[in-house]
């Protein structure tokens, strides 16, 4: 029997309008073409194909920013033509990560909180694919509990003076600016206040930028350390004192994109062609529990895009679409255990066609999936409390 306090859920059947037929095609064939005339690398998580030259080029067709107003650059276009081209970029595997979190919560952040000046300087870089943003939430001993972050700015006759730490930060070192997060003054009784929001330009400002390598091996991570770091007063973004309000409304646009269960999605398609034309009834099962799940997230995030697009903050609905979504991720590296016998071997990178090297990959990236973004004890806690539960 439902909750009842599951009526508070909101997931209205979303209705894709007429012309995103068009621009999926468009997007399509726009692949078909990149990828065999160019070397792409095709990249096996949304976070790691790193492309400046492919940004440029999707920014070209005017994908980048698409639904910012026309004086930044942007097109004017609705959440849901968003969607169709994000949706087509990782089902293809594009390296889609240098634009990915400008055009997903940076932009859209500095629209909503950012000053004019702020958005005329950055705002059209990031609609060309030449400014690539890094988020500056984590810290050594802050993750979930984000309002405890101690990394501070002091108020100076010029500006802020920021001293800490972030860790885990996405891509800093390849990236120009990262939001970031710091303490400007007390918490308060909620613990929520005195959080502000700075615009930091990682290849300016005097950061230290020291690698974290992840378990494939591979440069994504970073530490960025600010020492004593000056920046001018008109970088702090919105309101001081605004930090949490403002962080927490980036999190929907972060947690309910097809990025949260598309990242194995080339998995699931390898593992349908290595099954063949004739699966047994094991593994018609598992691949068919697979296809229905991916259909209903996939209606369910872009029920959550269409609220987005309305001014809506679908927190709880983004949070449920997050969590089913590494789960179904998970299920589908379970899945092809299950049903198909082989050996994981070597990784994707030296042979991407190979099946066991895929699943290799997979299996190392897989912790990472239910950690990014929130993990899944928070998620649960923010749909209990939705709920009503706590
Ligand atoms: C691939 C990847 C990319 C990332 N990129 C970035 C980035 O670019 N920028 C950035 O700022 N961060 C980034 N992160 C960091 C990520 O946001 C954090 O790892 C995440 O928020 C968890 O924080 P933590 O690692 O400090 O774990 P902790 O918060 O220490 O959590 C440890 C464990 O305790 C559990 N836990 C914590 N609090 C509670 C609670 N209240 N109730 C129940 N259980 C709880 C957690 O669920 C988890 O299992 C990235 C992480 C990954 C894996």
């Amino acid at each position: 029997m439902p909750h009842p306090n599951a009526d508070n859920l909101r997931f209205p059947p979303p209705r894709l309008p007429p012309e995103v037929a068009a621009l999926r095609a468009e997007v399509r064939a726009f692949l078909a073409e990149s990828f065999s005339n160019e070397a792409w690398p095709r990249n096996s998580d949304f976070g790691a194909g790193f492309s400046p030259d492919f940004t440029r080029k999707i920014a070209a067709k005017g994908w980048v920013g698409m639904t910012w107003p026309k004086k930044y650059g942007g097109q004017e276009r609705s959440m849901l033509e968003r969607y169709v081209v994000t949706e087509e970029l990782l089902a293809a595997g594009a390296p889609v990560f240098a634009h990915w979190i400008a055009d997903r919560q940076s932009g859209p952040l500095l629209l909503r909180f950012g000053s004019e000046a702020q958005r005329e300087t950055v705002l059209p870089r990031i609609t060309a694919g030449e400014c690539f943003f890094s988020i500056g939430m984590s810290e050594p001993d802050s993750g979930s509990d984000l309002a405890s972050v101690r990394t501070r700015a002091e108020r100076t006759s010029q500006g802020w003076r920021l001293n800490g730490a972030k860790v885990w930060t996405s891509n800093a070192h390849h990236n120009h600016f990262m939001i970031t997060l710091c303490r400007t003054g007390d918490a308060g009784e909620d613990r929520h206040g005195g959080l502000s929001q700075f615009l930091i330009d990682l290849k300016n400002d005097g950061v230290a930028i020291n690698p974290i390598i992840n378990m494939l091996g591979g440069h994504e991570f970073n530490e960025v350390v600010f020492d004593d770091v000056e920046i001018p007063a008109d970088r702090l973004i919105g309101g001081e004192g605004d930090g949490w309000r403002q962080v927490t409304s980036e999190l929907a646009y972060e947690r309910s994109g097809p990025e949260r269960f598309l990242s194995n999605f080339h998995v699931f398609r390898a593992l349908v062609d290595e099954v063949g034309p004739s699966p047994d009834a094991r593994q018609a099962e598992g691949l068919g529990r697979l296809a229905s799940r991916l259909w209903t997230l996939r209606r369910m995030s872009l029920s959550v895009a269409a609220m987005l697009g309305a001014g809506d903050a679908p927190d709880v609905e983004a949070a449920i679409v997050k969590d089913l979504g590494n789960r179904f991720e998970r299920e589908v590296v379970e899945t092809a255990r299950m049903i198909l016998p082989l050996q994981p071997s070597g990784l994707a990178g030296a042979n991407q066609n190979d099946f066991a090297a895929t699943m290799a990959e997979a299996i190392l990236r897989l912790p990472s999936f239910t950690l990014r973004g929130g993990t899944t004890e928070i998620m649960r806690s923010i749909i209990a409390r939705g709920l009503g539960l706590r």
